[in-house]
């Protein structure tokens, strides 16, 4: 991903029935915080049957002391990091949200962008609920808390009546004093994965995190499934009667982790198999192959075994740098592509050189690869994506937010190649990106326009 402009919502995780539940929710946590950087919180249940939460701006190192948590003993604990694309970056948009509701408290975290939020905001809103955040992940608690009866509260019947209304990409979970609910819209936008954790459970946007506490069993949770998770362990369901696997093909292109598995298959080697049907889709004469850290290397691996290119490191990634996401406009994001990434020249001299990345954004990135490569003295520079033209917005909680800022959408890929200075540019097919994963279905929308969902005021102009 050129400079990683795209940012993914957030990650989720909760321990349920483990002693020290907080602590192992810090480690997962940490383990999801390349998909969210600007904020991160912890939502406990204390003895007295009340939730507490603690949360800040940040990465978790920085929120959360190394102690942290070390001594609470409580066996019932939900966490959340964000990198929001719906509502601002202050505090109040951080989770956890806590619901101080008769009879008794509950709390909620969530991924993904849910799409009707105008609509059910303005409906609640009527209703006389006051709003704490910009957030449209409050909204969840809200429609429960209108939908329970006083007695009983939250239940798994008024939770699912409220899933029902929602629109959009969700991965919800729900902390009472007795229950973790964890539950996945009915598309299966965003990934949420359940593991045993010696004697309770542990749920998580990636497999990658429950694997980092010891989790073991681990399976996903379904597109539509609500999974109770209760002192008598484990009731599944469904709140939806319709549902389809139209996974975000980002997650396997770019947003999870290399070792982490979504719907059976590992992330790495979804990468790798892109890259093998790139180079059958495109071939090209050339020297070697590389690819631009860290979200190409997998892609460069295949292509080089599809092709028999000997694979080389011809970019090197400074891990000590800010991300080139942080700069505010076009010639400081310029700067930070250089201080970030450089290439090898004894590597790339005189040679004709493919290099894989994972996407194209707005073509500044790509740009700047191919004009360090020409002046460290490569011969020919092939740029081979593992995706297909990004050319629509995304409203599942991705923030591609206008087609302006593509540079596919605006040129054919011949006018892309010209303006980026490469001597060949090829994506991948969308046939391709379903092959790599053996799927028949995912979200492809930002590149087709396909949204799974209606786009309620998203689509109006
Ligand atoms: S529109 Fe694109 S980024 Fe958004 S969910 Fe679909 S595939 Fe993912």
């Amino acid at each position: 991903m050129e400079g990683r402009p795209l940012r993914e919502e957030c990650g989720v995780f909760g321990v349920f029935g483990v002693e020290k539940a907080a602590a192992n929710v810090l480690v997962g946590l940490s383990a999801l915080q390349h998909r969210g950087q600007e904020g991160c919180g912890v939502a406990v249940l204390e003895q007295t049957g009340r939730i507490a939460v603690r949360k800040g701006l940040g990465l978790v190192s920085q929120v959360f002391p190394r102690d942290a948590y070390r001594e609470h003993a409580g066996c019932f604990a939900i966490g959340h990091v964000r990198y929001g694309t719906s509502g601002g970056g202050e505090l109040d948009n951080v989770q956890p949200f806590v619901f101080h509701r008769n009879p008794y408290d509950f709390a909620v975290v969530h991924n993904g962008n849910i799409v009707n939020t105008e609509e059910l905001k303005i409906e609640l809103e009527r209703m006389g609920t006051l709003f704490r955040s910009s957030s449209d992940s409050e909204i969840l608690g809200h429609l429960v808390h209108v939908l329970s009866t006083g007695k009983e509260g939250l239940t798994a019947h008024s939770l699912k009546r409220a899933l029902n209304l929602i629109d959009g990409a969700f991965s919800f979970l729900v902390l009472t004093p007795d229950r973790l609910y964890a539950c996945r819209d009915k598309y299966g936008f965003r990934p949420l994965s359940i593991a045993r954790l010696g004697d309770g459970f542990a749920v998580g946007s990636e497999t990658c995190a429950l694997h980092a506490i010891g989790a073991h069993g681990i399976r996903d949770i379904l597109p539509g499934e609500v999974v109770e998770i209760g002192p008598h362990g484990i009731a599944s369901s469904f709140f939806a009667t319709e549902h389809r696997n139209a996974l975000c093909a980002m997650e396997y292109i770019y947003f999870a982790r290399p070792d982490s598995d979504i719907e059976g298959v590992n992330v790495h080697a979804y990468r790798v198999e892109s890259g093998k049907i790139l180079f059958r889709e495109s071939p090209v004469e050339a020297d070697m192959v590389f690819g631009v850290p860290d979200s190409g290397l997998s892609g460069a691996i295949g292509y080089s075994r599809a092709s028999g290119l000997p694979l080389e490191t011809g970019l090197i990634k400074n891990f000590y740098v800010g991300r080139t996401f942080i700069q505010p406009n076009q010639s400081l994001r310029m700067t930070g592509v250089r201080m970030k990434l450089t290439p090898v020249p004894s590597v790339v001299k005189g040679k004709r050189v493919v290099v894989l990345d994972d996407s194209i954004v707005r073509g500044t990135t790509s740009r700047q690869i191919v004009r360090m490569l020409r002046d460290a003295g490569a011969a020919e520079i092939h740029l081979r994506i593992t995706s297909a033209p990004l050319r629509h917005p995304c409203y599942y909680g991705v923030d591609i937010s206008t087609e302006a800022e593509l540079i596919s959408a605006r040129m054919d890929v011949d006018g892309v190649c010209r303006y980026i200075g490469a001597d060949s540019l090829a994506f991948l097919s969308e046939a391709g990106m379903l092959e790599a994963g053996r799927r028949t279905d995912l979200c492809m929308a930002c590149f087709n326009g396909r949204y799974p969902t209606a786009l309620y005021s998203h689509g109006e102009d």
